[in-house]
């Protein structure tokens, strides 16, 4: 079946959606993102995009870290989501990815007198792949780029050169993933990932000024905790924290809740999915879905 995606004004033919080889963000890193997913509720046959007005909000603030514009406001962004996901039709679980964009055609890397585009990408999600027992993650030798360097607070694309170099070390090392720190050793979060720790049964994780990207899934996870009477410390967090935690898990868009069963060789606790992470887990998967009344708000119904 024909997909479509929209491009500065357009929907079109996915394999129409094309950018000249010349594009400034293709050439310098120059664009900001989000990565959405949409849960297919299969009960109400309902397709829900989850807080995608906080991921629209989040890319207007990391475009006017950048001097980018989005041509929309978010109100305009979710109802390109919803026209875009209903014109291909989908009727199970989807990921969007939202690119603003530096388009001027020209090699120097000002972004003054740089017009910007915007184009959105959608694709079928597939089933989750769960990693039962936990991920294997190792310290990455590599620092995550500081706020005057590239801001992680923006999520620009070419500052995940730092997550590939990441990502890419921690599997050729035999990881599944790795903890980033940053330049004087504190903690910050994983390749793409925010980080939480149970401590005592409380969570823990870093702070919004540690040179994190301040997560969507970070803020819905210590909501939910604190509603159901979890304490959570934001706080900074030193290396050798890691390897004394009862649990450990990652949380973001993609990644969702995932557990972490050993840091560097280390046992995380007992070593496999704790309590708290498993709870939290189980509480998510529901909420994404629009099954929880109280977060409902997060669900952006698409049908
Ligand atoms: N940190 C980084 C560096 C990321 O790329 C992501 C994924 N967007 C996250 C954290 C998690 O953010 P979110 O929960 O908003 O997806």
């Amino acid at each position: 079946m024909t997909e479509y995606y929209f491009i500065n004004g357009d929907y079109v033919e996915a394999e129409k959606a094309v950018i000249p080889v010349r594009t400034h963000a293709f050439l310098y890193g120059t664009s900001v993102f989000e990565g959405i997913r949409a849960y297919w509720n299969d009960d109400e046959k309902q397709l829900y995009a989850f807080r995608v007005q906080e991921h629209f909000a989040r890319m207007e603030k990391s475009g006017h870290i950048m001097y980018m514009k989005s041509p929309y406001t978010v109100e305009e962004h979710c109802e390109i989501v919803k026209k875009l996901l209903k014109k291909n039709n989908y009727k199970e679980d989807a990921y969007l990815r939202p690119t603003l964009y530096k388009m001027a055609q020209r090699v120097g890397p000002g972004l003054q007198d740089n017009p910007d585009g915007y184009l959105l990408l959608v694709n079928k999600m597939g089933p989750y792949i769960d990693v039962p027992g936990g991920l294997k993650v190792c310290v990455s030798s590599w620092r995550r780029n500081s706020d005057n360097a590239i801001p992680p607070r923006a999520k620009v694309a070419g500052g995940y050169a730092n997550a590939a170099l990441i990502k890419a070390d921690a599997h050729y090392a035999g990881f599944d993933d790795a903890i980033v720190l940053d330049e004087c050793g504190a903690v910050t979060e994983g390749s793409a990932m925010n980080l939480f720790l149970v401590q005592d049964g409380k969570l823990v994780t870093t702070t919004k000024t540690d040179d994190i990207l301040v997560g969507v899934t970070r803020n819905t996870v210590i909501e939910i905790a604190r509603d159901i009477g979890i304490e959570v410390e934001e706080r900074p967090v030193s290396r050798t924290e890691l390897y004394i935690s009862d649990e450990a898990f990652y949380t973001g868009t993609g990644a969702q809740i995932l557990p972490i069963a050993s840091i560097d060789h280390r046992n995380v606790g007992t070593g496999g999915v704790g309590k708290v992470s498993a709870e939290l887990q189980r509480v998510y998967n529901d909420v994404v879905k629009g099954k929880v009344p109280k977060y409902k708000k997060w669900c952006m119904p698409i049908y």
